[in-house]
């Protein structure tokens, strides 16, 4: 097996690894089909992700079949371009990029221009004509490599480059000629041999494996692992490496350097897009060096821009630039992100991916792409990231607000986000982790911000164009941003920033809309969503195509109206508990639980009847129609039991009972384990007036709605924590025996179910005694993971984070389904179920429901319905249809 591919330069691979990202990369595989159907491609080699990975299990060592594989690579790039690398009269220079499966934006390291030292620079000058042009590129890459491949502190270069510029009075890089760039060159070795104590290298081939080493090394970086921990991408892919023959942006005032999408990322309209810089190498577009011009006429006009735009400066490479990206769309049929190069007016492809897109663009995107008849209903669907969707359910700035706007910047990143302003990425993540909404505001970000940027709600950048790296990543995350709010400048030691003559301070509040662009002082108020448009288009598309129905988990009138707005069909958990908890209610509640006998019991739960059942009333009404699963009293008692002393008083004084004795009657209800204790269907059987009381709150609502509307609901009538059937038999004989009581009370009869949850594991194995007495099960994967696991949810978080960094567990099993754990028991339960009762109701209402990798898990298992809570429901509508897909 090979472990290195050409690209570009006439080569042709057959072999099917050459194409494939985990062998390759993204970047790797996109350079060779780029070339492959006859794009501009500069030649170069991938090394294989493979590589990577044994190198960094090697104790980093590269062995001989490598070594041969990288000198054939060389020569293949020597051929196509005619050049010799480490030659002194004819040059070859190269890039060393990085490249892993999925884009990890700017969290790998790349190193342009290598191969040049004291000789070949010559060569270079002499061969392009252009001595300024050489020794720029060779302080661009003594800086470069200083920095990636000899970790030396970039400061220094960058500090030396001031002082030049301020001697000559330049303000611009591009105003500084050969001779100050050549006396620069001098500065920075000297720099380096400074820092390293030792001449910067000019073996080229000891240059080469450095920065092939550094590459793989950067994998193992710390940003590169919070990136991937923050997307779910796993520590054992690694990046493979691309070695490509280098173009110049830099030679002068016909050469540029750009970024550009097919479609806006923001927005989704399909319109080109980007970004780009005469006289310019690659990083500086996106390091925010000088402000990037605008690629179109248009773009720069809404913009009112001055400095002329790609398609009026060269008209020729910008011409064919749009047709590339005609061609593009129509090979990938998607969005492309690409990065290119003009060198002496010829255009040059060194990028192209799927672009990351906000919740919105991709929507737009998808829907406009089945239009054009780019792609079809069922590519559309799985194209939508299911979490992504929520950035569209939360609110909007209400449009009718006063807004006091204090500057404007770019929409960098669509939403709204008021919160705090903090000035570093550190003091975001604390101040976050104390639950505070914050607005990180920078100068510019970098990946070392990543964690600050994530904790925050909304990002603020006074430097950096669309394209910059908080741009790029707050719309990856989904985070509102403004970027290039140049009017703003921070002063880091007083922690303080200026706009104009108003002062912002670390803590004042301020509103982001990265949708226009707007920095307001104070919060601004919100509107709910809107759901219609392109979002109801693809939501009608899933719904088509998913077989799994969705329901959601509410217990307020208003949480149900919320989930049918967002298309929930039925209730899939309403808890009763967490009505016995209303204000009024809970004294009723505690003379219950603190009564000594069962007439005192009664008692109260005579009390409570009437408040259930309007309860019940109000939640059948929403959901007219719908099947409804409602769940008997299922905490342990003690959870409702008074505390401190007031509390104790007001119940004294309630029910004229002495204070020590409520006081002993709540230290005999005490458990040492009550999640484990007296507790679901445990209460039933030895208090069986409470679900009594339930039962007939539930029936007697039931048969008052279908009298009023006459659109009956459907009671499904939910027994918690069944490990036995005998526990079944005896509640469900008590719930039929309440029904029958209330239908003939009521003069009419009306269909519904009586059956259980599956959240113990002895219930899963007795599944097929259980379904004799069940007609459905629903499966509490909640308090499934947390038996089958033997881990407490509510002590977990102290070592759950740690077992996922170590890959104990892959997530968080009570975010995501441990499928190869508790799954076995999901599917054995529903195996068994389904044969003593093939018609037997099957679904999920633990906060999986509303999981993507869950969801497709019940799709495979053959639930019937999935259940979650109101703003998931759509996320859980398009999981639902993408695992059946
Ligand atoms: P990243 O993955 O961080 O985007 P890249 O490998 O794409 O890093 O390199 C960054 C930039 O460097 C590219 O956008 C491109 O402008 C420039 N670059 C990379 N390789 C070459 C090359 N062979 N010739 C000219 N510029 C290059
Ligand atoms: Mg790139
Ligand atoms: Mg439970």
């Amino acid at each position: 097996t090979a472990y290195v591919f050409h690209f570009g330069g006439g080569a042709t691979s057959s072999e099917p690894r050459a194409k494939d990202k985990t062998i390759v990369g993204g970047k790797g595989a996109n350079l060779a089909e780029m070339a492959g159907i006859g794009l501009p491609v500069p030649p170069g080699f991938t090394i294989s992700t493979e590589v990577c990975t044994a190198y960094n299990a090697s104790g980093k060592t590269f062995d001989d079949a490598l070594r041969a594989g990288v000198a054939a690579g060389v020569s293949h790039i020597e051929k196509a371009t005619g050049r010799t690398f480490g030659d002194a009269a004819n040059p070859l220079l190269v890039s060393v990029r990085s490249g892993a499966r999925v884009s990890m934006p700017g969290m790998m390291d790349t190193v342009l221009n290598l191969g040049l030292n004291d000789a070949t620079v010559e060569g270079l000058a002499a061969g392009s004509g252009d001595p300024r042009f050489a020794w720029d590129s060779y302080r661009r890459f003594i800086q470069m490599y200083s920095d990636v491949v000899l970790g030396l502190d970039h400061h220094r270069f960058e500090d030396a480059l001031e002082i030049v510029k301020e001697d000559n009075g330049f303000f611009n890089d591009v105003e500084l000629g050969a001779n100050h760039w050549q006396a620069l060159v001098g500065e920075y070795k000297s720099i380096v041999e400074d820092q390293l104590g030792r001449p910067f290298p000019q073996d080229v081939h000891e240059q080469l494996w450095g920065a092939i080493g550094a590459v793989f090394d950067s994998w193992e970086s710390d940003r590169a692992k919070v990136y991937r921990k923050l997307n779910d991408i796993p520590h054992d892919w690694g990046t493979a490496v691309n070695v490509q023959a280098m173009v110049f942006g830099n030679m002068g005032d016909t050469s540029a350097t750009g970024v550009a999408f097919t479609r806006d990322p923001a927005t989704g309209e399909k319109a080109y897009y980007g970004e780009w810089l005469v006289n310019a190498q690659g990083e500086d577009v996106v390091a925010g060096i000088r402000t990037p011009q605008y690629l179109t006429l248009a773009a720069r006009e809404r913009a009112g821009a001055k400095p002329l735009s790609m398609e009026e400066a060269m008209p020729g490479a910008y011409a064919e630039l749009a047709a590339v990206f005609e061609l593009l769309e129509k090979h990938y049929r998607d969005m492309q992100d690409i990065e290119f190069t003009v060198e002496q007016g010829k255009l040059w492809m060194l990028q192209t991916r799927s672009g990351k897109r906000t919740a919105k663009a991709a929507l737009k995107m998808a829907v406009d792409m089945v239009g054009e008849g780019l792609i079809d209903e069922a590519t559309a669907i799985k194209r939508i990231d299911p979490m992504a969707l929520d950035q569209l359910l939360h609110p909007t700035l209400d449009p009718k607000a006063a807004r006091d706007v204090l500057t404007k910047g770019l929409p960098a990143s669509p939403g709204a986000a008021s919160g705090t302003v903090v000035f570093d990425a550190d003091t975001a993540q604390a101040k976050a982790e104390r639950g505070d909404a914050v607005i990180l505001v920078r100068v510019e970000t970098s990946p070392e911000d990543i964690h600050g940027m994530h904790a925050a709600k909304g990002i603020l950048t006074a430097r950096g164009g669309m394209t910059s790296h908080a741009a790029v990543v707050a719309r990856g995350m989904g985070r509102p941003c403004v970027s290039g709010a140049s009017a703003l400048s921070i002063d880091m030691a007083s922690r303080t920033a200026r706009i104009g003559n108003r002062e912002i301070r670390e803590g004042d509040v301020i509103t982001l809309d990265g949708s226009n662009g707007d920095v307001m002082a104070g919060k601004v108020p919100t509107v709910e969503p809107e759901l219609v448009g392109d979002f109801g288009t693809l939501m009608a598309w899933a719904d088509k195509h998913r077989r799994m129905k969705v329901r959601t988990n509410a217990e307020t009138p208003l949480d149900c109206q919320v989930a049918r707005q967002f298309g929930a069909e039925g209730i899939g958990l309403c808890r009763t508990e967490h009505m016995f908890f209303e204000a009024g209610r809970i004294s009723a509640v505690r003379q219950m639980i603190l009564a000594e006998d069962e007439a005192g019991r009664r008692a109260a739960l005579a009390k409570l009847l009437p408040e259930q059942r309007s309860d019940f009333q109000s939640i059948f009404e929403v959901m007219a129609g719908l099947p409804v699963t409602i769940r008997l009293l299922d905490p342990p008692l003690h959870e409702f039991l008074p505390h401190g002393e007031t509390e104790f008083a007001e119940l004294a004084e309630a029910t004229g009972l002495g204070i020590e004795h409520l006081k002993r009657r709540a230290g005999e209800l005490h458990e040492f384990n009550p999640m484990l204790g007296h507790r679901g269907c445990r209460l039933g059987i030895t208090f069986p007036e409470i679900y009594e009381m339930q039962a007939r709150a539930i029936f007697e609502a039931a048969c008052d709605v279908a009298e009023q509307s006459g659109d009956a609901p459907i009671p499904e009538v939910m027994i918690p924590l069944v490990a036995t059937k005998k526990e079944l038999e005896i509640l469900r004989a008590l719930v039929d025996r309440v029904a029958a009581e209330v239908f003939a009370e009521k003069g009419r009869t009306l269909e519904y179910m009586v059956g259980t949850m599956i959240e113990l594991p002895r219930a899963a194995l007795m599944a097929g005694e259980i379904a004799e007495e069940a007609k459905f099960f629903s499966f509490g994967t909640n308090d499934l993971t947390q038996t089958t696991l033997g881990v407490s949810r509510d002590d977990a978080a102290r070592f759950l984070n740690p077992y996922v960094d170590q890959g104990i567990y892959p997530r968080d099993p009570f975010v995501s389904l441990d499928i190869e754990g508790v799954g076995q028991l999901v599917e054995l339960a529903a195996e068994r179920g389904r044969k003593t009762r093939p018609d037997i109701k099957l679904g999920i209402c633990g906060e999986h429901g509303g999981d993507p990798a869950s969801i497709a898990f019940c799709e495979k298992t053959g639930l019937d319905y999935v259940s979650a809570s109101p703003y998931r429901v759509p996320i859980a509508r398009l999981s639902a249809a993408q695992a059946a897909l």
